[in-house]
């Protein structure tokens, strides 16, 4: 039903692309010689529009994300007509695109949703064929543009993950304050990973918001003091500080939000035989061995689903608490990527074929 709702939707989208269907134009495009690369204004115009209309339908969160055939018509138009797909995209984040130095706090009022939007747009047009699995490291051979686009990717992702922290270590306060009469249902499912999630903020802390270091130092002092109960710990939050290699059940320290290296067997010196570890998207602890949900747009792996609330977020809230106790459940139906906002899917086969929302 999936693979039919998104081909239907591919081939209306085809087929209507390069039509005029008179919707609103709510935007004057004004498309110049240099911009529509030997097309005419007649053939572009109606693809600007239909793209925009398409985006913008979009940003509804009730809205699932699958848009595949907007992609598809964007990286057509990068090959043929580079500077008019840029134009149509850099008026719908007009602002977002001018990289600033205070980071990601420019970010604090767009949408959880526009900011997935972003990152798909992202990875799939203008950093499509690049290397973006180490955005912290740019490649040198990587252009001016695809530096920049790398940057604002870079930025919207760590404004996700701190919004989804920020949530993760909320509910672990909000847990406490119930501890004297009993926890909610499935209050400690949502904690998975809160260890791995303080000692980010902590490495992190000259770059983190400085609400998600007070709640990270919160959180850290409430689990320090129930050290001497460790049992209780155990049992509230269901989650260990100390990681073991999914393979040879060696110590992993936390390094990375991304991934973890166990250098748990050394036979003998240059017999090096280290695991790298993949770390859950959503909890930030190492992966299973057991299958978990694959995002085929950043690639990242989850074992755990993020709470529903993340993907509604209008921007960075002023505090989580309203958040964590609101009645729409803890976590997401769905398995989301954190990070991309597209549905996660378990991974195949490479002979069977699969459907990409992107
Ligand atoms: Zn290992
Ligand atoms: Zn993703």
């Amino acid at each position: 039903m999936y693979q039919a709702r998104s081909l239907r939707a591919a081939i209306e989208f085809f087929w209507i692309g390069g039509q005029q269907l008179n919707i609103p134009l709510y935007v004057d495009l004004k498309l110049n010689n240099e911009l529509l690369s030997g097309f005419s204004e007649e053939e572009l115009l109606p693809w600007g529009i239909n793209i925009l209309w398409s985006l913008n339908q979009f940003e509804r969160c009730d809205k699932h994300l699958v848009v595949w055939d907007v992609m598809a018509a964007s990286m057509a138009f990068k090959q043929f007509a580079p500077r008019f797909i840029y134009h149509i995209l850099s008026w719908w984040l007009p602002n977002l695109l001018n990289i600033s130095s205070d980071g990601s706090r420019s970010l604090s009022n767009v949408a959880s949703r526009k900011l997935h939007l972003i990152n798909i747009i992202c990875r799939r047009v203008f950093l499509s064929g690049t290397e973006v699995d180490k955005p912290d490291e740019p490649k040198s051979e990587s252009s001016e543009e695809e530096k920049l686009w790398m940057q604002l990717l870079m930025r919207n992702e760590r404004e996700l993950r701190e919004r989804l922290v920020g949530f993760s270590l909320s509910s672990a306060l909000c847990v406490d304050d119930n501890s004297a009469t009993g926890l909610r249902g499935n209050g400690c499912q949502d904690l998975v990973g809160i260890p791995q999630m303080v000692q980010w903020v902590r490495f992190d802390r000259d770059c983190v918001r400085r609400e998600l270091d007070l709640l990270g130092s919160e959180v850290g002092r409430l689990t320090t003091r129930y050290v001497s109960s460790k049992k209780r710990l155990q049992g509230l939050y269901k989650c260990e500080t100390e990681e073991q290699c999914s393979y040879c059940s060696a110590p992993v320290q936390f390094e990375s939000p991304e991934f973890a290296i166990c250098r748990g067997q050394r036979p003998n010196v240059g017999g090096s035989r280290d695991h790298k570890l993949l770390r859950c998207s959503v909890s930030m602890r190492v992966c299973p061995v057991t299958p978990t949900w694959f995002c085929v747009c950043c690639r990242r792996r989850a074992s755990k689903l993020a709470p529903h609330q993340l993907y509604m977020m209008p921007g960075f809230p002023v505090d989580f608490m309203p958040l964590v106790r609101s009645e729409n459940g803890n976590l997401c139906r769905k398995p989301l990527c954190p990070l991309c906002g597209i549905l996660m899917q378990r991974s195949l086969p490479a002979f069977l074929l699969s459907p990409s929302p992107v």
